[in-house]
């Protein structure tokens, strides 16, 4: 068969490589851990860097288009391999959304809201920050995910303090908002500009890291104003690819962009056992100039995370491998665990996701293994 390639070896990428292997492809995985959740069923993975010269030769003359799964790659990498192959998404579209600076301008120029801010580049943009900026969240600009590398601050001080301990790098100051709620939309742009918006889903997160999605094909008033917005920042980006938007709502009823993946995202997991088409097989009929999949949505949906913390029911270290029996016994529940070798607090395991006959049905079920497996956040119908 066909070889497409991969940089990255997380969760993402596997799930990818199950779904281009279940369309016939072969995947070659680059990524420089020894091993891990993608490079573990990939056909062939390269160990190297992703700047590493040789590796991409290695990548570009064997495979037919090269795509990632997170948005670290460093944008000289993706250029590099687009003048030998199709790259998707392509440099310029990545390098965009990597950066939160640039990409709330990018987002903001279009006539889409963002969440008020400032760019923090010297301690000194902190002295004149406006007061509507505080209590607020620090975020770096670059590198930054689940939560990682941000801190709420409630005043001047505590930011610049916040912004020493991130060794001064580019962050962007954020104003606190009042959230009503989050959604986000997953989308494929095609090579030709089509799109493929999947339904729109309705996000809680716990302590900055995704805890639960609930999908219908009407989950939000804002889900159509949200859907127009992201397929405007696809086409203005030029996107070619999966990608993810996430919005904030707020208790005013303002819709305003949070930040855009160049990927497939953990809210569109559900995607898996309650659509036409995954995010991933998508994402591989992007890379394969195939016609995109349907996103119908076959069934109302909810998607559990399952964080390392379920293997920890107790307040130490003692580590317990979770009733899985008990949560597949239990009808139209499918989980998905990512082969992690350990279990970690905090880290993305695996997730689970119920479907239902109505809404309320796939609640129920997702209730139920929030019960069993203790988890932090309980799924709603509304
Ligand atoms: P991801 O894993 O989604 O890439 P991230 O580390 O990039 O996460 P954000 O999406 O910026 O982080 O923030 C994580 C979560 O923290 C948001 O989904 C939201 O729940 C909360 N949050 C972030 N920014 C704000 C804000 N300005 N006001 C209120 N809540 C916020
Ligand atoms: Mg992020
Ligand atoms: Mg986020």
């Amino acid at each position: 068969g066909e070889w497409l390639g991969l940089l990255g070896g997380g969760q993402l990428g596997r799930m990818f490589c199950h779904a281009a292997q279940a369309l016939g492809y072969r995947v070659m995985v680059l990524d420089p851990a020894a091993e891990g959740p993608a490079a573990d069923v990939a056909d062939k993975h390269i160990k190297a860097d992703y700047d590493d010269k040789a590796g991409l030769i290695k990548l570009a003359e064997h495979t037919r288009a090269v795509t990632t799964e997170f948005e670290n790659v460093p944008a000289d990498s993706l250029a590099y391999l687009a003048s030998q192959l199709r790259v998707t998404p392509g440099a310029r579209a990545v390098e965009v959304v990597q950066d939160r600076i640039a990409e709330k301008t990018f987002v903001a120029g279009l006539g889409v809201p963002v969440a008020p801010h400032r760019a923090v580049r010297v301690a000194a943009d902190l002295d004149t920050a406006p007061a509507n900026l505080f209590p607020g969240i620090l975020k770096v600009a670059r590198l930054g995910y689940d939560g990682k590398g941000q801190a709420r601050v409630k005043t001047k001080e505590e930011a610049v303090a916040a912004f020493k301990s991130f060794e001064e790098v580019p962050c962007v100051l954020e104003a606190m908002l009042d959230l009503k709620e989050e959604l986000s939309v997953i989308m494929a742009r095609g090579l030709n500009g089509e799109c493929a918006v999947f339904p729109v889903a309705r996000n809680v997160h716990h302590e900055g890291i995704l805890a639960v999605t609930v999908v219908d094909n009407f989950v939000s008033e804002f889900a159509k104003p949200a859907t127009d917005a992201a397929i405007a920042i696809a086409d203005g980006l030029d996107y070619v690819g999966v990608l993810c938007v996430e919005f904030f709502v707020l208790q005013d009823g303002q819709l305003l962009v949070n930040e855009i993946a160049p990927r497939p995202h953990n809210s569109g997991h559900y995607t898996m056992n309650a659509c036409a088409t995954s995010q991933f097989e998508q994402q591989a009929r992007v890379m394969a100039g195939m016609p995109l999949g349907s996103t119908e949505l076959f069934a109302p949906v909810v998607m559990l995370n399952v964080l390392g913390d379920v293997w920890y029911p107790g307040s130490g270290d003692l580590q317990v491998e979770p009733d899985w029996a008990a949560v597949l016994k239990l009808p139209r529940t499918s989980l998905h665990l990512y082969g992690k070798a350990e279990a970690r607090r905090a880290r993305k395991m695996g997730h689970i996701n119920c479907t239902g006959a109505t809404l309320a049905d796939a609640v129920d079920t997702a209730n139920h293994i929030v019960h069993l497996l203790k988890l932090p956040v309980q799924a709603s119908v509304m």
